[in-house]
Parts: C-alpha cells; sequence; structure tokens
C-alpha cells in the first residue's frame, strides 16, 4: 500500500483513540480516512494499560461514555472476529472513613440517575467478593457488578479491523512530521517530504500530542506523568479460585490503590499522591512498546499500603514494576473537539488514564462531531474549548499535572482546589482581594474568590455543612442590605464592531440586538439544534459597537462560534477580557456607597442600562443587570485604574462577598448559569428562557425553536411543548446537602437531576435548580408541588418543587 496524496480525513496516532475515531467515522460511512502511526498500533501508552473499566463516574457524560464503551467492547469480537478480552468481573470500592464512604455512597445514588445499580456492602461481603482482602479498617464499600475489564490491545486491534474492514487505510511506520495550513484552515499533514493533502486532520498522538498539535499553531494542553503498577508472579491465593475464576477489580482510594487478578497472580496499581511529571524529552524519539525505568523507592510508600490490604502480596514474587508513560490534563477532564485556532483540525487526548475505558465512546462522540461539524451530545465538561491558550503555558502544565494524577483518588469535596500552578492569572484587583481576606480557588486558571474568611473558614473540606458557612452568610448578608464588592474580572469581554455588528449579532444571539446604546441585553447563543451554547450579556456602546459579556470558561468557546457564524457580515471581534475590571457592588447601600465615592453624580440607571461613572480617581461604567438578583451595579474598569476604583469603594464602606455568596444568591432568584442549568442539549424554553428569543430576527436556532414558540404564542397548552423543565426545589429538611448531579424522583421514579445548589439563608435549608421531565403539567398549574424527592449519598430527602424562582415560590 502507497501513501496517498489526497485523503479526506487524515487520523495521526494508532492508540485506542486513533483506532476507535476511525472505527466510528468509517461506521457512520465515511470514506477515505487514513491513520498514520508513527510506529506500530497500540505501541505508546495502550499497550501497557491495566484494562479497567469502571461504569460509575462522578459525571453523567462520563458515565453516558464509558457504558456504551463496554457495550461496545462486548459486540466487537462478534463483528470482527477480534476479541477484546471484556470481562465482567464487577467492581469493589473500599472506604475506610466516613467522607469516602459518602463520596462512593454518591457515586451509587448518579449511577441510580442513569439506571445503573450498585450496592452498598458491609466489611463482611467486600471480604466475600475480595477474599485475599485485610478488612479491619473498612467500614462499608460499594459493589458495582456491571464493571470489568478488557484488554487494551485487543480492543484497539478489535477496533483497527473493524474500520479496515469499513475501508479505513492503516499505515504503520510513518510518522507524521509536520501539519500544513491554508488561509488558517488544515489543509496536510507532511510525512517527510511526502504530503498528503486532507479536508480534516485528526490528532490522537497520546501524550505527543500537544508537540504534534503544535506544528500547526494549535492548542493541547496536556502533560505526561510516570504511572505504575506492579504485577506479580502466580499466587496461591489466586490460583485457588479455580480456573477461568477473577476476582473484581478492587479500588481502595484511601490507600490510592487499585488491583486485579493477572494471569494468577496480581496486578497492584496506584494513583500516588505524589506523583512523578515526565518532560517529553526525557523520552527517546523512538519510544516504542517501551517502559520507563522502574523506581522503587518512589513506588514503595504505595508498596506498603498493598501489603497492609493483600496480606499475601509479602510472599509474592513481583514479575516487574511497570512504569509507564500516560499523559492528564488540568482540570483531570479529558479534551476532544475541533481546535479553536485552526478550523478542520480535531484533537483528542488527555486521557488521565482512562482512555481505555473511554475509547469506545469517545471515539463515537468525536467522529459525530467530525461530521456533524459540532457536538452531537452532551460533551462540555471534556470540549476542548474551555482551554485557553494561556493554559497550554509549559511551567503551568509541568507545576500542575504531576497533582492532577494525585489527586485521582481525592474525594470530590465541595470547595476543593488544586494547589499548583496558582496565582497564574489574577484579577486587577487581586490585591485588594487579598487584603480583605479573600480565599482562592483555581477555576480556568484564574484566582477566583470564593469567600473572605481565609483558610479557617474554609478547612477542612467535608460533604456535610461547610466550615465557610456562617461566613458566606455574612457575605450574603451584605449583598442585601448592605454594599458587598463581587470581583467578576474574570468574565469573557467580548469587543464586537462594524457596520454590521447589530445584523450580526441579531444573527449570532437569540435575543434582540437591535438596542439603543446605553442598553444591555440579556441573550443565549444556540446552536442549530436550539440548544444553549453560551448566557451573554451585550452592551450597545455605539451604533457600530457592542460589548459581549460572556461566562469566564468560554471565552474560547464564544470567539471560535462568533469566526465560524461571520459569513459575510462586516464585523471585527476582539477579546478584552484582560483590559478591564467588572466589580460588582451588590446591596440596598450600593448607591449610597458609590456616591460617597465621587462628587460626580451617579447615573441614574434603569435595569438593562448603562452610563459613564466615577468612582474615587477612576472612571469606567456603571451597569444595572445583577448577577445575584439583589439591588446594586456592575462596575466596568479598565484594569490600571481597577485598583484606585476597589480602594475608594472600601474607603466608602464596601465589603467583600465571594463567589460562594453569590452562588446561593443566584439560585435562590433562579438565574440559570451555562454549564449547570444551561447546555447545548437545553433549549431556552426547557430553561425557562423562551421569553428572550427574538422571534422573526433570523438568529442560529431559530427554526428548531419554532414549534414551542408558536405552541407558546397560540396558547395552545398551558405548559410549554418541552418534555422537561428547570424546576427549582426547596429541601424540607435542613440536613440535605445537594452538591451536583443527584437524581430528583416523583412517585417513586427518577426525572430528573439536580444542576445547581447551595445553602439559602433566606429559607434555612438547601435550594438547588434542576431539570425535570415529570410532573410539568402539575409544575404548570401550581405554583409548588410537593412529593419531591432527592437522593443524596443513598438517602433519599423530600422536596418541593417549583417554576418559579424560589425567593418568589417558597
Ligand atoms: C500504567 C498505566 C495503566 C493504565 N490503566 C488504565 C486502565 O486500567 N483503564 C483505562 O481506561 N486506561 C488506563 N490507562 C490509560 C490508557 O492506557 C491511555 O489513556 C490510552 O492508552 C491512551 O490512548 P491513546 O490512543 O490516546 O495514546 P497512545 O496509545 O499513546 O497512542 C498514541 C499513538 O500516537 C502515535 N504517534 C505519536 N506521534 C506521532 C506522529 N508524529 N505521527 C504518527 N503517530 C504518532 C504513537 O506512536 C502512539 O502509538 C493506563 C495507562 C498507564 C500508563
Amino acid at each position: 500500500m502507497t501513501l496517498p496524496t489526497h485523503a479526506r480525513t487524515v487520523i495521526i496516532g494508532g492508540g485506542v483513540i486513533g483506532c476507535s475515531i476511525a472505527y466510528h467515522l468509517a461506521r457512520e460511512g465515511r470514506k477515505d480516512i487514513v491513520v498514520l502511526e508513527r510506529s506500530k498500533l497500540t505501541s505508546g501508552t495502550t499497550w501497557h494499560a491495566a484494562g479497567l473499566v469502571r461504569r460509575l463516574r462522578p459525571s453523567a457524560t462520563l458515565t453516558k461514555l464509558i457504558n456504551y464503551s463496554i457495550d461496545l467492547y462486548g459486540e466487537l469480537e462478534v463483528e470482527t472476529g477480534q476479541a477484546t478480552g471484556w470481562t465482567q468481573t464487577g467492581s469493589l470500592t473500599l472506604a475506610t472513613n466516613e467522607d469516602r464512604l459518602t463520596n462512593i455512597k454518591r457515586q451509587v445514588s448518579l449511577g441510580r440517575a442513569f439506571g445503573l445499580e450498585a450496592e452498598v456492602v458491609d466489611a463482611a461481603r467486600a471480604k466475600e467478593l475480595w477474599p485475599l482482602i485485610e478488612v479491619d479498617d473498612v467500614i462499608g464499600a460499594v459493589w458495582s457488578p456491571a464493571d470489568g475489564r478488557v484488554n487494551p490491545s485487543d480492543v484497539a486491534l478489535a477496533l483497527s479491523k473493524g474500520a479496515r474492514a469499513r475501508g479505513v487505510k492503516i499505515f504503520e511506520d510513518t510518522a507524521v512530521t509536520g501539519l500544513q495550513k491554508k488561509s488558517g484552515r488544515i489543509s496536510g499533514v507532511e510525512v517527510g517530504e511526502h504530503l498528503i493533502e486532507a479536508d480534516e486532520v485528526v490528532i490522537a498522538c497520546g501524550l505527543w500530542s500537544r508537540e504534534v498539535a503544535a506544528m500547526a499553531g494549535a492548542h493541547m494542553p496536556l502533560y505526561a506523568c510516570e504511572h505504575f503498577y506492579i504485577l506479580t508472579k502466580p499466587l496461591p491465593e489466586v490460583q485457588a479460585l479455580g480456573k477461568g475464576a477473577h476476582l473484581p477489580t478492587l479500588n481502595d482510594q484511601d490507600a490510592f490503590l487499585y488491583a486485579r487478578d493477572d494471569v494468577e497472580g496480581l496486578l497492584v496499581g496506584s494513583f500516588e499522591p505524589h506523583a512523578k511529571g515526565l518532560p517529553l524529552d526525557r523520552l527517546p524519539k523512538d519510544f516504542s512498546f517501551d517502559l520507563l525505568d522502574e523506581d522503587w523507592d518512589h513506588f514503595m510508600p504505595m508498596m506498603e499500603n498493598a501489603l497492609r490490604r493483600i496480606p499475601a502480596l509479602e510472599k509474592a514474587e513481583v514479575r516487574m514494576l511497570l512504569n509507564g508513560p500516560e499523559s492528564f490534563t488540568l482540570d483531570s477532564q479529558f479534551m476532544l473537539g475541533e481546535s479553536p485556532e485552526v478550523p478542520g483540525l480535531f484533537l483528542m487526548g488527555g486521557m488521565n488514564s482512562t482512555g481505555i475505558a473511554l475509547a469506545g465512546g469517545a471515539g463515537k462522540a468525536m467522529a459525530e462531531w467530525i461530521i456533524a461539524g459540532e457536538p452531537t451530545m452532551e460533551l462540555n465538561e471534556a470540549d476542548i474549548r474551555r482551554f485557553s491558550p494561556e493554559m497550554n503555558v509549559l511551567g503551568a502544565l509541568e507545576a500542575r499535572i504531576p497533582e492532577v494524577l494525585g489527586r485521582h483518588y481525592d474525594n470530590p469535596y465541595p470547595g476543593r482546589s488544586m494547589e499548583t500552578a496558582r496565582g497564574q492569572r489574577r484579577s486587577p484587583i487581586h490585591a485588594g482581594l487579598v487584603a480583605a481576606g479573600a480565599r482562592f480557588e483555581a477555576r480556568g486558571g484564574w484566582e477566583r474568590a470564593v469567600h473572605f474568611g481565609g483558610e479557617d473558614a474554609h478547612l477542612p473540606l467535608s460533604f456535610g455543612v461547610p466550615k465557610w458557612r456562617e461566613q458566606v452568610g455574612r457575605e450574603v448578608e451584605a449583598c442585601r442590605d448592605g454594599a458587598a464588592i463581587l470581583d467578576q474580572s474574570a468574565f469573557g469581554k467580548i469587543m464586537v464592531q462594524g457596520p454590521d455588528a447589530c445584523a450580526f449579532l441579531n444573527h449570532l444571539c437569540a435575543a434582540q440586538m437591535d438596542i439603543p446604546e446605553g442598553r444591555i441585553a440579556y441573550s443565549q447563543i444556540l446552536n442549530r439544534r436550539g440548544g444553549v451554547e453560551s448566557d451573554i450579556t451585550v452592551q450597545r456602546h455605539g451604533p457600530d459597537t457592542y460589548l459581549m459579556i460572556v461566562g469566564a470558561g468560554e471565552v474560547v468557546r464564544d470567539l471560535k462560534r462568533m469566526r465560524e457564524t461571520r459569513g459575510a457580515f462586516r464585523v471585527e471581534f476582539t477579546d478584552v477580557t484582560s483590559g478591564y475590571a467588572i466589580i460588582g457592588l451588590a446591596g440596598a447601600e450600593a448607591r449610597r456607597v458609590l456616591q460617597a465615592t465621587s462628587n460626580a453624580p451617579v447615573p441614574e440607571l434603569k435595569r438593562f442600562g448603562f452610563a459613564p461613572v466615577e468612582i474615587g480617581l477612576a472612571r469606567g461604567w456603571a451597569g444595572r443587570l445583577s448577577f445575584t438578583g439583589e439591588e446594586g451595579y456592575e462596575l466596568y474598569i479598565p484594569a490600571e485604574m481597577a485598583m484606585a476604583a476597589h480602594e475608594a469603594l472600601v474607603a466608602a464602606g464596601a465589603t467583600h462577598a465571594g463567589l460562594y455568596a453569590s452562588g446561593s444568591l443566584r439560585i435562590e432568584s433562579g438565574f440559570r448559569a451555562f454549564g449547570h442549568e444551561l447546555s447545548p442539549g437545553t433549549t431556552p424554553f426547557e430553561a425557562g428562557l423562551g421569553a428572550f428569543c427574538a422571534f422573526g430576527t433570523g438568529f442560529v436556532g431559530e427554526a428548531a425553536l419554532e414549534g414551542p414558540s408558536k405552541a407558546l404564542a397560540e396558547g395552545v397548552s398551558k405548559r410549554l411543548p418541552t418534555e422537561r423543565q428547570i424546576v427549582t426545589v426547596l429541601f424540607d429538611d435542613p440536613e440535605a446537602i445537594p452538591i451536583h448531579d443527584e437524581p430528583v424522583y416523583f412517585d417513586g421514579r427518577v426525572v430528573g437531576q439536580i444542576t445547581s445548589a447551595a445553602w439559602s439563608y433566606r429559607f434555612g435549608r438547601s435550594v438547588a435548580l434542576a431539570m425535570v421531565e415529570a410532573p410539568l403539567e402539575q409544575l404548570a398549574e401550581t405554583t409548588v408541588v410537593s412529593g419531591f424527592e432527592v437522593e443524596i449519598a443513598c438517602t433519599r430527602f423530600a422536596a418541593k418543587a417549583s417554576l418559579k424562582p424560589a425567593k418568589e415560590a417558597f
């Protein structure tokens, strides 16, 4: 077979990910696909993975993708004749402390939202399931019978076989040495002197992906770590199980360990808390079916944990300490999608040691995205557009990634934040926030003030009543009755200018953008299916000039969509995020405090208006929107004057509030947030935001929403003909502490999931927003419907729900 000079799609990398994308593209009917592998298929990381596949995951997206993978791995042999080694052994996850038990019970509850059954068991039952373990310290465990394992190389080979059978051409020993672009779009790949022109290129090069993406100027923030497991020679205790019998996969997260039987012996691996980063230049250029050096000094603490849990290991002869490279991402979620910088270039990687489990589902999702031109399912948390180029700084990756591996088994407590690579992006008023005692969390590279009680009001973290409850209560009170500074400077700011600015924005955004100068519009950006791609506000500064304020993590995503939507519109857009601070000033005293900073009069503003304002020595403009639902202003101030404004506000008596306070007020006010209530699979009608859609302006997604819109206009139905709706939920019991994603029950069946939750200081109980599919008629007819239940860590809590915001409904 000779290398072609043209292909519709070139996939670079023949690991499990590249093979899965090729298989799914071909299965979807795509023709003319070429896979290029530098060495042999599976020779990178895939061949030595432990092959564990666990269905229960902390998020809906991951759970769905992995469930698809497992179904596929079970069927591939019939289709391709190549076995995948899928064996349903079940998995056993131990808890040796209350918080771990709560966490694994939370996962059981989450699984129930998807019909996944898992059982909470006691130590004795755990010992029955895994007879080799010591259970003296085990206080509970979760038995998940549907989990299992595969042979990773065989999965990749079965996928490649299925792909070949559908016409995919796979070239081994073929290294890509360069990428070509025409007018900014990907146009081909170089293999030495040979050029293959291509309409689309997919990078699936595992830990080498970042460097390959850089060949086209694209960003793929991932970094490798050394990753260890031991393999023992056969053990009598394992042999005693009998031929063909297997142990479940064992997860002992408190000891940073996992284990399974392997050829009559054991495989014991770890996610050790202090992992070893792996600079790429330490790997030889021809690294293929290779491993890294054993490092017993490093592994010894894990070995000691393993010996305590599995005493039989004491007599075991260790065959090898396997040390293989694997790549991780800054937020421990994998990434996929079209490069925001280079159209036609698709990227998938940073699998965070779940590449085998995810390959089937994620490969399918990527293939569908390539064909449809946009995601066809909920992929927000994995979407590559969450990463800005700032997050691809090598120094930040080197600092953060070992911590990501080390925290793989951490309990995902509310308030948890990475400790490394901190201080990368600081608000223009950061110093003022520090002086006020801010406790920061790292979000998307930004330091965000979450409350002002410092360390003392933060640690230790808990799934129960958080340490900061009283502190945040004081901040909430200030946001209502005082004048509280809420730093929102991390919000994205995109300047939109040009003679067609208004027409362009009316096409891009669902709301009416032909607003007077000095006014602000609230809108969603939708996809063609009518799903929400972004939640924004837009200020009109002049006939041809607008400023869009977008979510802190959505700038890259929104700019990409804007470029794709621009067409022939004469419009330019510029990311000016770094140029301005945004200081929210919330509370009944906001006007008085603002006026006290300057003798220049504070502008009289109606809601959705903005006007120039002076704050002490600083000048900017004030808007009246409210992100919390309370009285107040948003102050937009050039970055270099922001500290002067902050100092003037503090001198005039303003106090501070953090994200936890604004989150609680947001949920009480029923305000929807992108990534929670709003997502590409949710329409404005489902989110209760249909009234903000300006039908007739020709916005993207309008056609998809016409049905519900007509029904609304004609009053056909008392409620909208949507199949689900966002509701507000108020718990009866103050002990209920939901976080996210918990299943919601009505009439004994799962009807939805929590999308945001917080403590309500108004009601003295938790309040939440949830997406539910029943009982919609009843909700439309009655303000408050009782009889809901929410399952938190396997306990059901009674709740009521309403279509109205909590502060109006309850
Ligand atoms: C010790 C260990 C245990 C693991 N256990 C599990 C587990 O139990 N369950 C699980 O789900 N995951 C596990 N993983 C993770 C899993 O192995 C990876 O996530 C997965 O294999 C990544 O697949 P990939 O296709 O992205 O990368 P790779 O398998 O590395 O494939 C990338 C390919 O790209 C090729 N390539 C690179 N550059 C070029 C170029 N310029 N031109 C052409 N080709 C190129 C490479 O040669 C390589 O073959 C484990 C990983 C390790 C290290």
